[in-house]
């Protein structure tokens, strides 16, 4: 008998030491994870499609895709048949080497992103690492001349209500003061104007500016979309200025919005867009695009690095993603499904406004009882999230079909009676 043969279950490896219901496995959680998490609402074991089971047996409709992360739903054959045979092929090289997937990758994200001649990639494994990198690639946009006389920039600029990620740099972009005061002093020289100000954002670029971080539609604000006219005028300022325009569409981009990014409408040339959430299909992958060649060039050789970032597994679950998504049409369906979805909320009786693009949606309730409706959803069997006291965001797999919307909006208006009632 070889090595394989003998090896045991990765079930008999996790082992259950008990019942293995949701109560005992969470118990467990509580004494060995970090909280920073709180308690989690389930314990899943098992997904396909959108649907995912939980270790009571529970079935659930997955509207927010592990937070617009599982962009082909659960297991999807296609996706777990790259990622298995890539792993049996060649699972990991380090940076010092290159891989076909990761070469292959990076053009087709240069190629979805219409991105200009010279224009390059960085793979990180994170939303959060990727801006760490964009943020590296501002600060060297230092703009001082090589005499000295002129200033370097050290200004960025980032909106009220931002969510760029957890870790330092990405923090200090980030605009939420509960995540930022218990690590102060955060990476300096971010400011945050008011979202969605044309007049502020003008007024605040100027020469000392490195950067400005936007994105298209802040998620984690509770899905809500720059003004028509702010891309535009951002690049404009930003141009003018000698300052990088960096789009965060690590939530946004990637079909999320029935568009590969949500920006591509706005008729600009960025300097750089971060990617990762739905990139991977659900497997951890970031990506930093930088436009042109000056841009490409403000990173150089040993100014940045990875051990993880564009591993070959990551980077073929991203091109299994890819490929489906362009080849059956998916996007279309995001808008389809999309607009069905908004519609069917915006006649709810208690939702006050409905925002998003594709199946990056957000409502808002003529009550302060999101997080009621969201505890009402699970016990309905529907896995949705609020990012505010009275938002509700949705964020399915892209593949999710409209007689699964149509579950949902059925359900959401005992959802609501459920939460207001339990007030
Ligand atoms: C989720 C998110 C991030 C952070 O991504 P992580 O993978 O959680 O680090 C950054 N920017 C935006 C816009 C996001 O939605």
């Amino acid at each position: 008998m070889n090595q394989l043969e003998k090896s045991p279950e990765l079930s008999d490896i996790v082992g259950t030491r008990g019942p293995g219901t949701g109560a005992d496995w969470l118990a467990r959680y509580s004494s060995s994870l970090l909280g920073v998490f709180g308690t989690p609402q389930r314990v899943l074991v098992r997904g396909a499609g959108c649907l995912v089971w939980d270790a009571d047996g529970k079935e659930y409709l997955d509207l927010l895709g592990g937070i617009a992360v599982n962009a082909l739903g659960h297991a999807h054959p296609f996706v777990t048949s790259v990622i298995s045979s890539q792993l049996a092929t060649l699972g990991h090289v380090s940076n010092f080497f290159t891989s076909p997937t990761q070469i292959a990758l990076a053009e087709k994200l240069l190629e979805l992103s219409h991105a200009p001649a010279g224009s390059k990639v960085f793979f990180a494994n994170s939303g959060t690492e990727a801006v760490e990198a964009a943020f590296k690639l501002a600060r060297r946009n230092t703009g001082a001349s090589p005499d000295n006389t002129v200033k370097p920039r050290t200004k960025i600029i980032a909106l009220e209500g931002a969510f760029h990620g957890r870790t330092m740099g990405a923090l200090a972009l980030t605009a939420k003061e509960a995540y930022r005061a218990p690590f102060a002093p955060l990476p300096g020289g971010v400011e945050h104007i008011p979202f969605g100000d044309i007049d502020a954002l003008r007024a605040a670029v100027d020469e000392t500016t490195a950067a400005v971080f936007l994105e298209p539609i802040q998620g984690e604000a509770g899905v809500r979309p720059l003004p028509p006219g702010y891309l535009q005028a951002a690049r404009e300022a930003t141009s003018a200025a000698g300052a990088l325009l960096i789009l965060d569409e690590v939530q946004t981009g990637i079909g999320r919005t029935g568009k590969w990014l949500a920006s591509e409408d706005a008729g600009i040339v960025p300097d750089a867009v971060t990617l990762a959430k739905g990139l991977g299909g659900g497997f951890p992958i970031g990506a930093l695009v930088t436009f042109g060649p000056a841009t490409s060039a403000l990173l150089t050789a040993g100014q940045h690095g990875t051990t993880f970032g564009g591993n070959p597994v990551a980077t073929a679950a991203a091109l299994a993603t890819l490929h489906v998504l362009e080849n059956q049409q998916v996007l279309a369906h995001v808008r389809v499904v999309g607009e069905h979805l908004r519609a069917g909320l915006a006649g709810i009786d208690g939702v006050t406004e409905v925002r998003g693009e594709g199946l990056l949606i957000g409502f808002d309730l003529d009550a302060d009882v999101a997080p009621a409706v969201v505890a009402a959803g699970l016990e309905a069997g529907f896995i949705i999230n609020s990012p505010g006291l009275h938002t509700i965001r949705l964020a399915p797999p892209l593949i999710l079909t409209t007689s699964q919307a149509d579950l949902f909006l059925a359900a959401l208006p005992a959802l609501l009676r459920t939460a207001k009632d339990a007030q």
